[in-house]
């Protein structure tokens, strides 16, 4: 490692302490949907202290809502904003480079079954407990302190380093979206999502949906007489079974090594309200996967004609066809080059300088916001971060120490990839 480097690698341990606090602090806002602005109020603070170039703005419907990857919110984006802080290098000369993370996290129910307060950001056993103490305040903060131990080394950068810290993410991912429309844009992004020892190559496609079953009311000792709607939801939430079964056989190329890459989801549900009435409406909000290479118009004709054709087959069903919407995300799946990837040649050597070890390319089963960059504004992207547990669980958690890793890889990579100024 050269001396320049090491500089930087010192000055993150000397803000590593610090560092840690503001994990802390970012993991103790209970930044769910409609709750992110905390989590957003102390990484704008810290932009501000790292001297970028800070704006703070509400994702404009008006705006996105006829681009590529928009997907259709049911709430508003009201006192919600997206943070950006930009580094720009006077010097130039060298590549941009956009660090994106999302501060939005996922609900922590059930909490009576954590160990851990999931808003207390307690460190036992060198791990951090919090919801979203892994997916991704780790990261996000990570990428903003690689940053400021660049600085803290007096290292000046031949290129603009735009720092974006997001909303909606864990939704429609309209947050990231609506940085890109604004023209946040970089030659090259990495996003710290924990994807550990590895460089993102896929990504699958997600779609929310929701169905609305009508049946026929009646007392339950009429029942005979009745359409329990509960009941034939279950037909449609079988058939959706039949449809993931199908897709996890038909393996595309990036998942063959997966056993079961394709997730469909009946994640909520509505209905009936008392024990002895037949229930004559049911809802049912579920999150279904799709491979890259399928548009979104394509996905949602597959799930649309797949629910229809299992209506078909009832007799109720055929005469009273489910409603289907379709709102929240709308995301494509993605992949992206291990070998000719810029940012991935780039990460790999910044990460074997750092661990000493050979980074690995890393497939997911979900999304991340990589999508817009790759496909919609063709910007080499890859997602790179720390190592935890519990995403979307309880008791989630992140290895505090890989954290410090990964800020000294970012660190690294912003070296590598956006050029060092003479100083
Ligand atoms: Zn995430």
């Amino acid at each position: 490692m050269d001396a320049l480097t090491r500089s930087v690698m010192d000055a993150v341990d000397s803000g590593w302490e610090r560092q840690v606090r503001h994990l802390q602090a970012l993991v103790r806002q209970p930044s769910v949907l409609g709750q992110e602005a905390g989590a957003q109020r102390l990484m704008s603070a810290l932009f501000d202290e790292m001297g970028l170039d800070v704006a703070a703005f509400e994702p404009d419907i008006g705006a996105i809502s006829p681009l590529r990857g928009f997907s259709p919110p049911e709430w508003s984006y009201r006192n919600r904003p997206n943070v950006v802080g930009i580094w720009r290098s006077p010097a130039g000369g060298g590549r941009s480079l956009v660090l994106n993370g999302h501060v939005d996290v996922v609900s922590p129910e059930p909490v009576s079954r954590w160990r851990h307060d999931p808003w207390g950001a307690e460190i036992e056993n060198g791990r951090l407990y919090g919801r979203g103490a892994c997916d991704m305040k780790s990261g996000v903060s990570a990428m903003a302190w690689a940053v400021r131990a660049i600085q803290a080394a007096g290292v000046r950068l031949k290129g603009d380093v735009i720092l974006q810290s997001v909303i909606e993410e864990e939704c429609t991912g309209n947050g990231t979206l609506a940085c890109l429309a604004r023209g946040y844009l970089g030659d090259g992004c990495l996003i710290a999502e924990p994807f550990h020892d590895r460089a993102l190559v896929a990504q699958l496609g997600v779609l929310w949906c929701r169905l609305k079953v009508r049946g026929v009311a009646a007392h339950v000792q009429g029942a005979n007489q009745a359409v329990n709607a509960i009941e034939k939801t279950y037909v449609l939430i079988r058939a959706m079974r039949e449809l993931e079964a199908q897709l996890n056989d038909a393996k595309h190329p990036a998942y063959r090594s997966h056993p079961w890459p394709i997730n469909f989801n009946p994640g909520v549900i509505r209905g009936g309200d008392w024990p002895s009435n037949v229930p004559a409406d049911c809802e049912l909000d579920f999150r279904m996967a799709f491979y890259p290479g399928t548009r979104i118009e394509d996905a949602k004709a597959m799930v649309r004609g797949h629910l229809l054709a299992a209506a078909e087959r009832d007799t109720w069903l055929k005469k009273n066809p489910p409603e289907i919407t379709f709102y929240g995300f709308h995301a494509e799946g993605a992949t992206m080059d291990f070998q000719e990837s810029p940012v991935i040649q780039v990460l790999t050597d910044a990460y074997h300088r750092v661990t000493g070890r050979v980074l690995q390319p890393g497939i997911a089963t979900a999304t991340t916001d990589a999508r817009f960059f790759s496909l919609y504004y063709g910007v080499p992207v890859t997602c790179f971060g720390a190592q935890g547990s519990g995403m979307h669980g309880v008791d989630e958690y992140v290895e505090v120490e890989t954290v410090r890793e990964v800020t000294k890889v970012v660190a690294a990579f912003v070296l590598d990839w956006c050029g060092v100024a003479e100083p």
